[in-house]
Formats: structure tokens, C-alpha cells, sequence
């Protein structure tokens, strides 16, 4: 690289630095779960989305294991080529059944899979309505599809309402079901009702609701009994609750067969590896028979909030396991992010692009996998770090 381009990029990091907003790796050893060896150290660690626990479950590795011997380790080639193995192809059929949707779609990851859905169904001269919190992911596929893109004040039905009369073309609303950095749940009832009388889409981002909300982990759409024609795009991820990895699309025979057709994003990838589908499928049949994990995970959240809230901490709206801290200033989340790791407890500073300017915040994640003595050792090391920052 030339010597002028490096000192740009320098100058760039610099500025970051100066910003509290620079971003950093921890490798991490071993095992997913409530401890983790980080840079060597053991720490007690509240930010993963392996909400229920499943990501080291013995029966995943199993079967992930019995896949690998019958399947090898590669899938070869892409779905539309011969990487689509008899075990993708049952994960879908039980992807469907577990959504009640006609039929479902598997992409490598969540990120694919919007790009995907959002660039297939939209073109030049359609638009698409996102909320202003939505994921990333969300909004480039937004970018990608060339359609007109209009955000709309977090979960304000009268800001969509007023814009989508207005608008020709195909018209898609898009949002995750719950906010993946805030952890409230969109509203989706009226979102329905607001598409319905605008002749809209819509489509739900359920990759935080997927295996935590819902009759049996269904997700958000599921707890709400929105149906396939309520809501006619859903897409999940494999790994957040599920504990794997990967994503998937469900919905009608005729968006699938679209989605066969003209995502890129699916058409133009290797195939996840089939070991990984076992895994999944594996893990979607504990996610429906345990319902005891989101039992203790909403006891965990329960008794996190009353903790917090007595200490004066600023919560979120939020009855899920992403619990966020809001603190406002970068520098201030990173302060306090710093502070927690000294003390043996991993929770990451959230900061601009990935929130709003001026809404840094700890974001805290609960997993059925904790202990409540976990929660409390939380707490109090928080009480001592917020203690601190007022001496
Ligand atoms: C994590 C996430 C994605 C991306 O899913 P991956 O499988 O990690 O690529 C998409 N949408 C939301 C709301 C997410 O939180």
C-alpha cells in the first residue's frame, strides 16, 4: 500500500481512538457458556445471545458429530449446485412446521439472508419502510435492492401510517421483532394492521424472539398469532437461542420459490455445511420440548431488573434477555465495560454506528444457563462500579 493511503488510514484510527468509538477483539478459549477463558483469563461473561444455553449442549455436538460422519465437513457447493444435503433439506421442512409457515429457506447467515429477501422482492421504483432501530443488516439490504428507503421513528405506527400512502411501487415494512440493542418487541399487531390497510409487506427480523418468546420458542410472531398472511416474510437466525448457526426464511410456497430464484445471497454461497444443519435440527427439538429454559430465563431477567432498578441503574423497556445499561457517552460505556473486566465480568460497551449518537450502553444479555448467584455477583460488582463513578 502506498505510504500517503497508510497515513489516511492511520489518521482514521486515530480519530476513532480519540472518539471512545474504537473496536477490539478478545479471543476467546473453550466452550460457550456463562464462564469464558478470554485473553486467558476466566470471566463471567453477560453478552452472548446463546440465550438458551444450547450452543455447547452435548446433544448438539452429538449430533453435529453424527453429521459430520455421514456427511464429511464440507457441503461441496452452493443450495441451486449439489451442496443441498437430505439433512438442509429436512431442517427446512421443521423449520416450517415450527414457524406454520408453508414452507422455509436456509441461508449460510442472518446478514445473507435480509440482503437476500429484501434485494429479490425490491427494485428501482418500489420502497421499503424500515424502523430507525433496526439491524444493520436490514438497512443494507435496503441499500442493495436500489429501492427508495424511508426509516420511521422507532415503533411509531403514525410516522409509517403517514408515509406509506404516499408511495408507488412494491412496498415492503421491515423490522426486528425484537430490538436486537434495546430488547423490546416491535408492535407487531398494528404493524399488521397499519400493512393491511396500505397494501404493504411485511416482513419480521425475528433473529433475538426465535427460541426465547412464544409457545414453545416460536419467537414474537409466534406470541403475537400473527399468521403467514399477517406476516408474510419472517426470517430467523440459527445462531442466537438455537445455539448454531446459519438463518432462514419462512413463508409461502410462491416467496420461497422467489427467493430460489432471485436472492443472490442464497443463490451465489457454499451450502452451511449439513453437520451443522444436524446440529440445528437437534436443537430445535430441545428449543420446543424444554420449556423450562425460557421459564429460568425469564425468572434471570426478573430478578436482574428488580437488582438494577433498585440501585438506580437506567433500564431499558425491556422483558427479554437483552437488558440493556444506558449510559449515554462512549467513553463512559467503555469506562464502565473496562471496570466490570477488571472485576472477572464480560460485558461489551455498545457504541455508535450500532446505537444512536449520544446512546452508549452496557448491553447485558441473560442465558438460561445462568445462575441466579451469577445475577447477584453482577449486580454487586455493578453497584461497586457505579458506586465509584459517583465517589
Ligand atoms: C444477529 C442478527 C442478524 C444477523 O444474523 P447472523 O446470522 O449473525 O448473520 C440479523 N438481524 C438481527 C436483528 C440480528 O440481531
Amino acid at each position: 500500500m502506498g505510504d500517503a493511503l497508510l497515513s489516511v488510514l492511520e489518521a482514521q484510527m486515530q480519530r476513532r481512538r480519540d472518539d471512545g468509538l474504537y473496536r477490539q477483539r478478545s479471543v476467546v478459549d473453550g466452550k460457550q457458556g456463562p464462564e469464558l477463558v478470554v485473553d486467558g483469563r476466566r470471566l463471567l461473561a453477560f453478552c452472548s445471545n446463546d440465550y438458551l444455553g444450547l450452543a455447547a449442549d452435548p446433544r448438539l455436538v452429538e449430533a453435529a458429530q453424527r453429521g459430520l460422519t455421514r456427511y464429511g465437513v464440507g457441503s461441496g457447493a452452493a443450495h441451486l449446485v449439489s451442496g443441498h444435503s437430505a439433512a438442509h433439506h429436512a431442517l427446512e421442512e421443521e423449520l416450517a412446521e415450527f414457524t406454520g409457515r408453508e414452507r422455509a429457506l436456509l441461508f449460510s447467515t442472518g446478514y445473507m439472508a435480509n440482503l437476500g429477501v429484501v434485494a429479490a422482492l425490491l427494485g428501482r421504483g418500489d420502497q421499503v419502510f424500515g424502523d430507525r432501530l433496526n439491524h444493520a443488516s436490514l438497512i443494507d439490504g435496503g441499500l442493495l435492492s436500489r429501492a427508495r428507503f424511508h426509516r420511521y421513528a422507532h415503533a411509531d405506527m403514525a410516522a409509517l401510517a403517514s408515509l406509506l400512502p404516499e408511495c408507488d411501487g412494491r412496498k415492503l415494512v421491515v423490522t426486528d421483532g425484537v430490538f436486537s440493542m434495546d430488547g423490546d418487541v416491535a408492535p407487531l399487531s398494528q404493524l399488521v394492521s397499519v400493512c393491511g390497510d396500505n397494501d404493504a409487506w411485511l416482513m419480521v427480523d425475528d433473529a433475538h424472539g426465535i427460541g426465547v418468546l412464544g409457545p414453545g420458542g416460536g419467537g414474537s410472531v409466534a406470541e403475537a398469532g400473527l399468521s403467514q398472511h399477517e406476516v408474510p416474510v419472517l426470517m430467523g437466525t440459527l445462531g442466537k437461542a438455537l445455539g448454531s448457526a446459519g438463518a432462514f426464511v419462512a413463508g409461502s410456497q410462491v416467496l420461497i420459490e422467489t427467493l430460489i430464484q432471485f436472492a443472490r445471497p442464497y443463490i451465489y454461497t457454499t451450502a452451511m455445511p449439513p453437520a451443522m444443519a444436524e446440529a440445528t435440527r437437534a436443537s430445535l427439538r430441545i428449543c420446543r420440548e424444554e420449556e423450562w429454559r425460557r421459564e429460568r430465563l425469564q425468572g434471570l431477567v426478573a430478578r436482574f431488573r428488580h437488582g438494577a432498578q433498585r440501585m438506580g441503574l437506567q433500564l431499558g423497556e425491556s422483558r427479554t434477555p437483552i437488558q440493556p445499561i444506558l449510559l449515554g457517552d462512549s467513553r463512559r460505556a467503555l469506562s464502565w465495560s473496562d471496570e466490570l473486566r477488571r472485576q472477572g465480568i464480560l460485558v461489551t460497551a455498545i457504541r455508535p454506528p450500532t446505537v444512536p449518537d449520544g446512546a452508549a450502553r452496557l448491553r447485558v444479555t441473560l442465558s438460561a444457563a445462568h445462575t441466579a448467584a451469577q445475577v447477584d455477583t453482577l449486580l454487586e460488582v455493578l453497584g461497586e462500579v457505579a458506586s465509584g463513578e459517583g465517589a
